[in-house]
């Protein structure tokens, strides 16, 4: 049997250490919440493969669509010949995307990808250039997304310089003291001291910060933004990339807002595994560049578009918004009533929109100091009992929890023993 230690050690020599890995241990096979490694050891997911996975693990639907695109053709390119299902695709999230519409769908492969074009969409239509995002937002590692990414360590070290015409202003953070009334007054100063409004082509804003933190855009937070966009002219594109296809209970994280954004870009949980994301918009918006402006080899690559097709008939089939939420109350319910144990490290904010849930581990009981060093030990000593964990944040202090939706609540309450489990023998030797 190959070990994880013999393949870890093969990686250490083959693969560059920039890119890390939040486990030691190496996938063998995987079924909707449950992950086997190659030593046959099960753990349950709460990672879902940083939130491509609320559909599951190789979901029976979608695995079929895809084998059935593969009997037929894998790869023609768009730009070359195009295929129904990209147009059917993008019919299907038009018409879901609450956006002003009539929308218009582009697909490209990665989530940075959709991300540097929603801002090429937006300078073309705008015909201006500076972009607006938040601290502690993550849109991306390529050099455009990096620069529009709003956090330092790890992402950001050593790789400047980063384009420019980007400007950061914190992101509302009430439980660490930033209140939506701080993060306005920012952008108001911003457009006094460093860039005038009409030279701002968009303001890009994640509903729910994924690797940032978890943390919540207020929905009043939204509706202003919205109204300043609208008084400037400025594209407001909302970055669903984490936060989409049924996570947070609603298919886009802002529609609990009932805020219009002018684009909204996806990937991630869009093709349940697949490479696939994309960018739906205004169709006024999105027609702006010029035919041949926009694209990419494998853009809406038509296995992703067969498994991504698939994906949103499992959504509605199963429900899974109806769920996304029930979800969010069980798992919160429990970890109040675990946070409430004085033989764990301290708890310190819990929160959810949905299924998108959190919790931040802090330095004493009450306080919001974060403790990153008690939250790394949760996660490795949940990997040793047999739970992926993920942990993220500016503070690098925050856990969330990304299981598949589709996980029936036998599994979801396993990964809760286990989270329940660690705290208390990592409390126990803290
Ligand atoms: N935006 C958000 C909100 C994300 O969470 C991510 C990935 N974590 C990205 C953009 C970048 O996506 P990708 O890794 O597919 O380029």
């Amino acid at each position: 049997m190959t070990t994880n230690a013999q393949l870890y050690a093969r990686r250490q020599a083959a693969v560059p250490r920039g890119v890390a890995s939040a486990t030691p241990v190496f996938a063998a096979k995987a079924e909707n919440a449950e992950i086997w490694d190659v030593e046959g050891r099960r753990y349950v997911d709460f990672a879902g493969g940083i939130a491509v996975l609320n559909t599951g693990h190789r979901h029976p639907k979608v695995m079929a669509a895809v084998e059935e695109q593969n009997r037929r053709f894998t790869h023609t390119a768009f730009q070359v010949m195009a295929y129904e299902s990209y147009v059917t695709l993008a019919e299907r999230i038009n018409k879901l995307a609450p956006c002003k519409g009539p929308n218009k769908t582009i697909l490209f492969s990665t989530g940075a990808e959709a991300v540097e074009n929603a801002v090429k969409i937006a300078r073309a239509f705008t015909g201006r250039s500076a972009v607006v995002s938040f601290s502690g937002a993550f849109h991306g590692r390529t050099l455009l997304t990096l620069g529009l990414t709003g956090k330092v360590v790890p992402y950001k070290t050593g790789f400047g310089p980063f384009p420019g015409e980007i400007y950061h202003v914190p992101f509302p953070m009430a439980c660490h003291g930033v209140s939506a009334e701080d993060a306005f007054g920012a952008l108001d100063r911003l457009f006094k001291a460093d860039v005038e409004p009409r030279r701002v082509a968009a303001i890009i804003i994640e509903p729910v910060q994924g690797e940032g933190g978890f943390y919540i855009a207020p929905t009043d937070f939204l509706r202003r933004l919205r109204a300043l966009c609208d008084e400037h002219g400025i594209m407001l594109i909302a970055d669903e990339i984490q936060s989409g296809f049924a996570r947070t209970g609603k298919m886009f994280a802002i529609e609990h807002s009932g805020v219009q954004p002018d684009m909204i870009v996806m990937a991630k949980s869009l093709a349940g595994g697949f490479p696939l994301s994309g960018i739906v918009g205004r169709q006024e918006v999105m027609d702006a560049p010029a035919p041949g402006g926009l694209g990419g080899t494998y853009g809406g690559n038509p296995v992703g578009c067969a498994a991504a097709l698939a994906v949103l008939d499992v959504i509605e089939e199963e429900k899974l918004l109806e769920r996304s939420t029930r979800l969010g109350q069980r798992v919160v319910e429990r970890l109040k009533s675990i946070a409430k144990r004085n033989d764990i490290p301290p708890i310190g904010d819990i929160r959810n929109l949905g299924g998108m849930i959190a919790f931040e581990l802090v330095k004493t009981r009450g306080s919001d100091e974060p403790d990153a060093v008690m939250t790394g030990k949760l996660t490795a000593k949940a990997l040793d009992n047999g739970l992926v964990l993920l942990s993220c944040g500016v503070y690098a202090n925050t856990i969330r929890i990304l299981v598949p939706l589709t996980a029936a609540d036998k599994i979801v309450d396993e990964g809760l023993d286990i989270i329940e489990r660690s705290l208390v023998q990592i409390g126990a030797t803290a």
